[in-house]
């Protein structure tokens, strides 16, 4: 039997995970995905690699500052130097200074694997989706889909919220169809309601690439890296040639990602090619012509991209032996922070990011099972 068991492997579960391993208790993650990291997504096409979640990594908090440090000396990191600009009122370009930004040659998703170093193979359970949970004779049984079932002492939910309610209120029937007992209802109801109070803003993100041997005008863009975060528009949210971020071995690639108003128009449509085509079009008349005409693309859907309304602490106790946690998890109190970046730049980082947010969250939840089993 697990000392604990970790339910998803992004940011939050895996330094929940390796805090605890490292503190010597027996921990598994489990993920529903083939792949470790989460929204630190990283999607393969063909020989390239391209990041169509986490757009970049930007630590504010000093946690997240030596774990920057770490990745970037471990060589999982590298500066992206690239060109910010924001579309303002009347689709102004402006460039702007956003501070020192971080990407992965590899991948986002290298991030996870790191992080993931110190676990064994049979500690990192991919392809388990979590389906139900139970409380029997002291210990946690989550029941996976596959009929799958991971038996641990404690269990830390590190899934988005509104995932984490759905796997709480799931009753657990058996071959008749007959509710099994299960985990005692009452604690875990006002932990729902506080998990189903937690808010999303969905997102549709449009990979598209273009010709390789042909020259791009990238008109009043950097060619050698460019992000643009638009205020004016309805469709677009954020736009950056992700090519830039590694080794050109390709034409352009773009990673444009939606706002939330498009996202949710086409959230539960089977056909998203045309907002695959509205977010091109947009991106066309207001950068560069030839954006219209990608050579191929992919669109994905996030239907909990970034949080909206959060959880008003660092993490959830359910019981004793279940927490839960997230990006979703944003203590109340946020004072502008003053620190150095990871590269030893004074810096003046005020706005946490959700990255920030996960990996404080894992660590409270690393703490809180760590308090809990002494
Ligand atoms: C398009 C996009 C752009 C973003 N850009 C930025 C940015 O620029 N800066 C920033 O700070 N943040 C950004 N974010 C947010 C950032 O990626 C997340 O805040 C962070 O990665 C969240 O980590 P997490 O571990 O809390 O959750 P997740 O990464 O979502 O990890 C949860 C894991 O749980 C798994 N899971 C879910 N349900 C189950 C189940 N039932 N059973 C088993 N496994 C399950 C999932 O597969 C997933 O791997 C962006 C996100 C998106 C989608």
């Amino acid at each position: 039997m697990w000392d604990v068991a970790i339910i998803g492997a992004g940011l939050t579960g895996l330094t929940c995970a390796q805090q605890l391993a490292a503190a010597g208790q027996k921990v598994c993650v489990l993920d529903k995905s083939r792949g470790l990291g989460g929204r630190m997504a990283t999607r393969r096409i063909g020989h390239l690699r391209v990041d169509h979640g986490l757009r970049y990594w930007q630590p504010a908090t000093e946690g997240l500052q030596s774990l920057t440090a770490e990745l970037l000396s471990a060589g999982i990191l590298k500066q992206w130097p690239v060109s910010a600009y924001e579309i303002r009122q009347r689709e102004v370009i402006v460039p702007i200074a956003p501070g020192p930004i971080y990407t992965a040659p590899e991948g986002m998703s290298a991030i996870g694997k790191y992080l993931a170093r110190d676990l064994s193979a049979d500690q990192i359970l991919t392809s388990y989706r979590a389906v139900a949970l139970n409380y029997h004779n002291g210990h946690w049984e989550i029941h996976c889909e596959g009929r799958q079932t991971v038996v641990a002492k404690c269990c830390a939910i590190a899934i988005p919220a509104p995932q984490a309610a759905a796997l709480l209120s799931t009753r657990l029937t058996d071959d008749d169809d007959d509710e099994i007992e299960t985990i005692d209802p009452m604690p875990t109801l006002p932990a729902i309601a506080q998990l189903r109070a937690v808010e999303y803003w969905p997102c549709l993100t449009v990979i598209a690439g273009y010709e390789r041997d042909r020259d791009f005008d990238m008109g009043p863009l950097d060619p050698n890296g460019w992000m643009v975060s638009d205020f004016a528009g309805t469709s677009t949210y954020w736009v950056g040639l992700d090519s830039s971020k590694r080794d050109a071995v390709s034409g352009p690639v773009l990673v444009i990602h939606s706002k939330a108003p498009l996202a949710q128009q086409y959230i539960d449509a089977q056909d998203l090619q045309p907002a695959a085509s509205v977010l091109l079009r947009a991106n066309a008349r207001k950068l560069c012509e030839w954006i219209a005409q990608p050579e191929w693309f992919q669109i994905h859907r996030w239907r909990y991209a970034q949080v909206r309304v959060p959880h008003r602490a660092d993490l959830l106790v359910i019981k004793d032996s279940l927490i839960s946690g997230g990006d979703w998890c944003i203590p109340p109190v946020e004072e502008a922070v003053e620190g150095t970046t990871a590269a030893g730049d004074k810096a003046n980082t005020t706005a946490r990011q959700n990255i920030d947010y996960a990996y404080l969250s894992g660590l409270a939840m690393a703490k809180a099972l760590q308090n809990a089993s002494e």
